[in-house]
């Protein structure tokens, strides 16, 4: 319970500033549904949910962006209300910007009433070209029955309804871009997949945002800080439509070395086969993330630390997974694998005649976490790398038993003869158990497993960046720099003790570090464990 309390205490210290909020506060994450949540949306959400509940105590409305009807799928809305779950995010109110499609579409006929927007139909190149040099459309000066004639036309979806868009009469000559006439609404005929055909055309996000956010009762509209810029035009709007005041607030954009966070390009490594799925432990979502190891308290607190700062950095992995490494170290189970590949069959002179078991402690600094079973034996196996470091009579330690003796070691025969070769494998090893001796004065402690047990095969999957240059530019072609090489995979025999790990269980492997288990073992098929990585090999 204090434990709970000072969590909570700290949690309500990153101070942030928000304006006016004895009132009261109302936030909202509003995601677009048209892919997974990235942990770039989870610093948006977490900071929401932030404000609305740790900080102050207020509301949390999650708000599905749906005003693109071309990119948007029920299943990623589905996606996000779990991972919203998963990170403990409870909204208050679940709504949809389509609920308001009615409403919108009454503001804009509004605005376009009172001269405060028009209809358009210059082609893009061209807007673009006029808004940069500000120059007027030569529709701006429409009457506001030819607006209306051709909004009623994109209402209908008609082949001239489709030509059309209607501005925002802001300011042409705005020193600000976004101020220079914005387009509001839009003429897309296709099928909305919660609206049907009802609708034809759709607000735009800028239109949409500054009069749901009103009309929902939102206090603090957060956005990231490219938002800067249309902050006036998000003010223009609720002015002009006679709306509620709600206050901007800016944080940072979340970036991250060696990917990306964006929904369009992982949605195309997702559709041509790069990664297993949105959940891939590769990719930087929050099913992704998780997959790999990363627990929800870690990334809460990764992302709280940085909670209101402006300043946009390109972050590397290495503060993210040491986070994590905080929260598993004290209760990640311990065991032991040996590599399969050329390990070394070993005698112990002085072990029990007879294979001898002992419970002991699955974590030494943590008993809580239960007991395993531990096989001592005449015959063991080790990795061929600590083999072949052996050097004749040298006193080595056996984790979690004690010292031995090098007593005996054979070599395989150079299959190049004579010749240089590759350095000879140890084939077998004879110790001599020295248990009388100091472990502390030992360079080398190995580790190890008795042949007199059920031995667990496991596979060990280790994951690479999924790209190869820490930082895209705009104009680069991400698909160039997608890596080849992302996966690893290490055969293995774990110790009898692995056969009961669960899948998403999280645990280390003595000397191999922490591991997630992804599959486990069942019917004589090899477990998965997916490596996670502890920030220290800048991962
Ligand atoms: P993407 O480029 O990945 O499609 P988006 O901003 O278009 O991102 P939305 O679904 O509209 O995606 O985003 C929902 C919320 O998440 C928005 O408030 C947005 O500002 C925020 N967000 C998106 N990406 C990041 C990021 N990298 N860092 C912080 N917040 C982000
Ligand atoms: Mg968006
Ligand atoms: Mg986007």
């Amino acid at each position: 319970e204090a434990g709970k309390k000072e969590a909570k205490k700290d949690e309500a210290s990153y101070d942030i500033g928000l304006q006016d909020t004895e009132k009261g506060v109302v936030t909202r994450f509003p995601p677009e549904p048209s892919g997974y949540l990235h942990i770039g949306h989870a610093k948006a959400a977490l900071l929401n949910d932030y404000f609305a509940h740790k900080k102050y105590n207020g509301k949390l409305i999650l708000r599905f962006d749906d005003t693109n009807p071309l990119k948007e799928k029920q299943e990623f809305e589905d996606a996000i209300v779990k991972d919203l779950e998963l990170m403990g995010i409870k909204p208050d109110v679940c709504t949809h910007t389509s609920d308001y499609f009615q409403e919108l579409y009454d503001e804009c006929v509004k605005l376009i009433k009172s001269g405060g927007a028009y209809a358009d139909n210059t082609p893009q190149e061209i807007l673009r070209d006029e808004r940069m040099k500000k120059i007027d459309s030569k529709c701006r000066g429409m009457s506001i029955e030819e607006s209306l004639k051709h909004f009623e036309e994109m209402k209908e979806g008609t082949e001239e309804g489709q030509k059309w868009f209607i501005r925002a009469k802001i300011n042409m000559q705005d020193l600000n871009g976004a101020m220079r006439d914005p387009v509001i609404y839009r003429c897309t005929p296709e099928p909305h997949h919660r609206t049907g055909s009802t609708w034809k055309c759709y607000p735009t996000y800028d239109f949409a945002c500054p009069v749901v956010d009103a009309v929902e009762g939102v206090t603090h509209a957060l956005r990231t800080t490219e938002y800067n810029d249309r902050d006036a035009q998000y003010q223009w709007f609720l002015k002009a439509c006679g709306l509620r005041h709600v206050y901007n607030w800016n944080f940072a954009r979340m970036a991250f070395v060696r990917t990306f966070l964006s929904k369009r390009k992982l949605t195309k490594i997702v559709d041509n086969g790069s990664v297993w799925g949105w959940d891939d432990p590769r990719m930087p979502t929050v099913r992704g993330i998780r997959r790999h190891g990363m627990t929800i308290p870690a990334l809460q607190e990764f992302i709280l630390q940085q909670g209101p700062s402006k300043s946009i950095t390109l972050m590397d992995w290495t503060k993210f997974w040491a986070t994590n490494k905080k929260f598993i170290d004290p209760v990640a189970a311990r065991y032991t694998a040996i590599e399969s590949k050329d390990k070394v069959s070993c005698t112990v002179a002085g072990a029990p005649a007879a294979p001898r078991s002992e419970m002991k402690d699955k974590h030494a600094k943590n008993s809580d976490l239960g007991k395993k079973k531990v096989v001592f034996s005449k015959n063991i196996i080790l990795d061929q790398a600590d083999a072949q470091s052996f050097a004749q009579d040298e006193e080595i330690t056996l984790m979690n038993w004690g010292n031995a003796i090098v007593r005996n070691i054979t070599h395989s025969l150079n299959p190049m003869g004579l010749l240089p070769g590759p350095p000879p494998k140890v084939t077998s090893l004879d110790l001599e158990l020295h248990l009388q001796g100091d472990v502390k004065t030992t360079k080398k402690k190995v580790t190890w497993l008795s042949t007199d047990q059920e031995l667990v095969p496991v596979k060990l999957h280790d994951f690479d960046y999924l790209l190869t240059k820490d930082k895209l530019e705009d104009d680069d072609d991400f698909e160039k720099f997608l890596n080849p090489n992302t996966e690893a995979v290490t055969e293995c025999l774990a110790d009898c003790n692995v056969a009961d790990l669960k899948e998403d269980d999280i645990m280390q492997f003595d000397r191999k570090g922490f591991f997630r288990v992804d599959r486990a073992f069942k019917n004589g098929e090899a477990a998965a464990f997916f490596q996670i990585p502890t920030g220290k090999q800048n991962k």
